[in-house]
């Protein structure tokens, strides 16, 4: 989960912000900004004690410099899935399944919401526990709800933090998360924590960070919320009939317009095999809209109201379609079988790292293979591109990696 609005957006409307080495100037702001949301309103009830937690922090300069680098809207879609949901994580997951039968059943019971789909957030949102972060999470809402944009929203948020420490949920040194201050194995902000949480391995605490159980209770109690309905799929691949073009008008047709399946079936939609839409345990009045993520060409599906539940914790379509598509495969369904509109397809974290120790081998300073697509990374990609004679995009994809792998 990272925020409500991507920061892409935000960008437009830009703000000078004080960055780093702005020195004793931006400290001074910093720490009245500070003593301000002490004395707020949306800080009453924390206590004197909790506050101290803040003494000697300072504005973190690494996380103003995240505020434009969300990767989900940088990314083309097709990368994005790619990564996200690639066979490494289709097999940790179904690993993770089995490790966690009992423990998945039991949520699956208490809050309507299947295995498949709870394993796909954890995957993606920490690698199943394994990266939930290492941004302090209260100096990063100091940083954002003082120097950042959207000021407001993450002084609520740091408040939020607040309380979790008083509450004594988590201890100030295990709060770790990302540079927004998205925290534990599957990744919540503080501030809906307290309407989302809970301890489910019922120790008193609502531990999202050490607590697999806590986490990924509070995760299918979120997507519950969210109205997640149990037993419906999220959406089904389909293939759409030759015929006249108004009938998927793109201007009458989206994900939210949903008719019931029974309305897809008239207009001639199958599934992406040609099979019919409906079959046992499918209802033909669920309502569903047509979702083409790409456009007009490459992938279609429609989608329910569950597809919806997961764009709500993370509002980004490329998120939600990856997220449903590794459920997918988790349940053992193959890969998207539309091609995506792109004669270069995008890269798993294997042949992320394959590519750095080719890049690393040709000489460029770029460090250990993590699969992570560092600036420099991208500044060496570049470099290749315009070498090979590629266009000089700085994103690598199967058509670099094969380039690299020859010569
Ligand atoms: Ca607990």
């Amino acid at each position: 989960m990272r925020l409500t609005q991507p920061f892409a957006l935000c960008a437009l409307a830009t703000t000078l912000l004080p960055v780093a080495g702005a020195g004793a100037q931006t400290d001074a702001t910093f720490d009245r900004c500070l003593a301000a949301v002490r004395t707020s309103r949306v800080a009453r009830g924390i206590s004197a004690t909790t506050w101290r937690e803040l003494d000697g922090v300072r504005p973190d300069s690494a996380v103003l410099a995240q505020l434009d680098a969300q990767p989900e809207f940088r990314l083309p879609i097709w990368d994005y899935v790619a990564v996200m949901a690639d066979d490494e994580r289709v097999a940790d997951g179904t690993r993770l399944l089995r490790e966690h039968r009992a423990l998945f059943e039991r949520v699956e019971q208490r809050f309507g919401v299947d295995a498949a789909t709870v394993a796909a957030v954890w995957g993606i949102e920490s690698n199943f526990g394994r990266g939930t972060g290492t941004f302090d999470v209260v100096r990063s809402l100091a940083t954002l709800g003082c120097l950042g944009r959207r000021q407001a929203y993450f002084r609520g948020e740091l408040i939020g933090a607040l309380r979790i420490l008083q509450g004594g949920h988590i201890t100030r040194d295990q709060f770790r998360g990302s540079w927004a201050g998205a925290f534990g194995q599957t990744q919540f902000m503080p501030g809906i924590f307290w309407g989302r949480a809970v301890d489910f391995d019922g120790d008193g605490r609502r531990d999202l960070m050490r607590s697999t159980a806590d986490a990924l209770a509070s995760t299918a109690n979120y997507l519950r919320i969210a109205g997640w309905r149990p037993g419906v799929p999220w959406g089904i691949e389909v293939r759409l009939p030759q015929g006249p073009a108004q009938v998927f008008d793109p201007h009458r047709e989206g994900r939210r317009i949903r008719r019931p399946l029974s309305a897809w079936v008239t207009r001639g939609v199958t599934r992406v095999d040609g099979s019919p839409l409906l079959r046992a345990g499918i209802s033909p009045v669920l309502p569903a809209g047509l979702f083409r993520p790409a456009g007009s060409t490459g992938p279609a599906f429609l989608v329910t109201a569950n597809f919806e539940a997961i764009y709500r914790y993370n509002a980004a379509e490329s998120y939600a379609l990856a997220i449903a598509h590794l459920a997918d495969r988790l349940r053992g369904a193959g890969p998207i079988v539309a091609a995506w509109p792109t004669d270069d397809p995008g890269l798993s974290r294997a042949d992320r790292r394959e590519l750095q120790r080719l890049l690393a081998a040709r000489g460029h300073a770029i460090g250990a293979p993590t699969g992570l697509l560092t600036p420099p990374v991208r500044a060496a990609v570049k470099l290749e591109q315009v070498r090979l004679g590629q266009p000089p995009t700085g994103r690598p994809g199967q058509r670099l990696l094969s380039a690299l792998r020859e010569r």
